[in-house]
């Protein structure tokens, strides 16, 4: 298996070509649409990802707001290239030993489904020949770019697109890496890495969808294949693992395709409707009614290889029904899942008839209301059935959350490139390159070694806390005179183990100054840091403030006398055993007084009057 990456970070400089804010906003005060045609270049030919857009005929609606301007209305050429973003850029080429070009020249590239309202998004080559070294291993950096994002995708109807401009604009970051990844892991821990690199000059966005990755794979005698705009950096390993089991899968049926000697008859789909009218339910019972065809296509040879075995990865008939999606159906019914949908034994016996299919041959079913739709449905089916045979098609495709990815597009063709003739070349000058040079940030590796010396935390701590994206606050809160090992601790360990209201609930991120309110409550001796847990709980549904937080969680109210009262009285009930037993006693109080604490004192303060109280009472004992 090869892998590699493109790393898109969002960076927090403002847009690129215009002076607005980068923020994201959820006021709309105008909309507009467009639609959008493929044309032939220079050369005459036409995109093919382009052609496939272009054919689905959608209208795209855009929504602006308060700060939307007319550069993001493709209504005015755009401004210069913003030189804080074009720095940004540099010094992570310069972090990457990447070699700056001369001179930057904005292109434009061709963007089909309407992310842009230009047609194109804005991308310029900024570094190339850069090279990246983790665990002992060297990755290349072939490219690093500048471009512009997209704008946000709000909702999706039948022949409509709905996007906001708030998003389209913010500089982005590009790093390529080149196919040297070899496992799913490893490209996790570069991506990490990169992201490192990334935030380490100050100017990243944070938070979700700052940070986007795709993701090629493909294995020997595969393609490749594109995951495109991986959002959890965490899920790279399983994208990549999984992707790569679905090429091997894949090359197995094309194998056994072969030595059937499988194919797709150069047919018309069969108009087969007759045969569904008396289905009640199931996507087929509309059969015949307000215009609803089914037709049928054979697919000779292919039988028992489009259902997929337990538990594995899919074979062919999830990618057969990704492309009857592709043009707007909900997906199709193939023969190895039938009899089903109401389909019976003797349907499945006249259809066989119909198509002149034998046991060895499949076939797929596909319905809609409108006959030219299934029948497009159809011959991309067809198309895909006869790739299967030849391997596997290079794909576009999109992330699902339970890890599996979806076909999208065909991998888009390689001239959809041409120069952005509003913007004249930007020269990069040697004293421009030696400024930045002379105030480089930090690489990870230094920051952390820095860190772990100045705050007398582990190292592994401090990685957690890099590589987590977590060094703003944790600065920030150390800044404020609170003790980093507490900060450390509250940020890796407490935080990220606050229980979500819900899988799709948002997560818990209390602002600065409230984590420093409760740290100051612990430093003040008013909360114990074992009491963090419950505190943040009750911060997350809903408590207004780290004191009604305290009141709410039942921590308040226990006093350094409230605590040596119960030690005394836990001591004195087990008097006998603490003769007898000496320091060994001290465990199993220990673990009575706890309980009764639940957290509202510190529990080294417990230990130490534990231990204290115990050899008091076996002094006075004489023991
Ligand atoms: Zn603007």
């Amino acid at each position: 298996m090869k892998a590699g990456l493109e790393v898109h970070q969002q960076l927090a400089v403002g847009k690129l070509f215009c002076a607005c804010p980068a923020e994201l906003t959820e006021t709309v005060t105008d909309s507009f649409a467009r639609s959008l045609r493929a044309a032939g270049g220079e050369s005459g030919t036409v995109d093919v990802a382009a052609a496939l857009q272009a054919s689905r005929g959608l209208l795209y609606r855009y929504e602006a707001g308060p700060s939307s301007c007319l550069v993001e209305m493709d209504e005015e050429p755009p401004h210069p290239l913003n030189e804080e973003a074009l720095d940004t850029a540099l010094t992570l080429a310069l972090l990457l030993h990447a070699h700056p070009v001369d001179e930057v020249e904005v292109m434009r590239k061709i963007v089909v489904d309407g992310s842009n309202t230009t047609g194109f998004q804005r991308t310029a080559l900024i570094a190339v020949d850069g090279e990246l070294e983790l665990g002992g291993r060297r990755y290349s950096i072939p490219t690093i770019c500048l471009e512009e994002d997209a704008a946000r995708k709000i909702r999706e109807s039948p022949g409509e697109v709905t996007y906001r401009l708030d998003r389209l604009g913010i500089p982005l970051v590009e790093v390529a890496t080149g196919p040297e990844i070899v496992s799913g892991q490893e490209a996790r821990e570069v991506a990490e890495e990169i992201g490192a690199l990334l935030r380490a000059t100050k100017r990243a966005r944070r938070g979700i969808g700052t940070v986007r990755e795709d993701v090629n794979v493909s294995i020997e005698g595969g393609h490749r294949i594109e995951v495109k705009g991986v959002q959890e950096l965490r899920m790279i390993q399983e994208y990549v693992e999984r992707e790569a089991a679905r090429q091997k899968l894949l090359l197995e049926v094309r194998d056994e395709l072969r030595r059937r000697n499988a194919g797709v008859p150069p047919v018309d789909p069969l108009d087969v409707t007759e045969l569904f009218r008396a289905i009640v339910s199931g996507p087929f019972s509309g059969a015949g009614r307000g215009g609803q065809v089914v037709l049928a296509l054979g697919l000779t040879g292919f039988a028992g290889l489009l259902r997929s075995p337990p538990r594995s990865e899919e074979r062919l008939g999830r990618e057969l029904a990704d492309q009857a999606r592709s043009v707007g159906l909900r997906g199709l019914v193939h023969s190895d899942e039938l009899p089903a949908y109401g389909v019976s034994e003797a349907i499945v016996a006249a259809l066989r008839d119909r198509l002149s299919s034998g046991e060895m041959d499949a076939f797929v079913l596909v319905t809609d209301h409108t006959r030219e739709r299934a029948r497009a449905a159809l011959n991309r089916v067809a198309r895909r059935a006869r790739a299967a045979v030849e391997g596997i098609p290079g794909e576009t495709r999109d992330p699902l959350p339970d890890g599996r990815t979806r076909y999208s597009r065909p991998l888009p063709g390689r001239d959809r490139m041409y120069p952005e003739t509003d913007i004249p070349p930007i020269a990069i000058r040697a004293d421009r390159l030696d400024r930045l040079r002379a105030q480089l940030p930090e690489r990870p590796a230094e920051l952390e070694a820095r860190l772990a010396r100045s705050h007398g935390i582990p190292i592994e701590v401090v990685q957690q806390i890099v590589y987590g994206d977590l060094l703003e606050p944790f600065e920030q809160l150390a800044s404020r005179g609170h003790a980093p090992g507490l900060v450390a601790r509250l940020l890796t360990q407490d935080l990220p183990a606050v229980p979500r209201a819900g899988p799709d609930a948002p997560l818990f991120e209390p602002s600065l100054d409230t984590l420093s309110a409760m740290l100051a409550a612990i430093e003040a001796g008013r909360l114990a840091k074992e009491g963090v847990p419950s505190i943040l709980a009750a911060l997350a549904s809903g408590a207004s403030t780290v004191e009604v937080a305290i009141e709410r969680a039942g921590l308040s109210g226990f006093s350094r006398d409230d605590l040596v009262s119960l030690i005394r009285r836990v001591v004195q009930a087990n008097s006998a055993m603490v003769r007898t037993r000496g320091d060994a006693a001290f465990s199993p109080l220990m673990g009575d007084v706890m309980r009764e604490v639940r957290g509202r004192r510190d529990g080294q303060e417990i230990s130490e009057t534990l231990r204290a109280e115990i050899a008091r009472v076996r002094a006075e004992s004489g023991s």
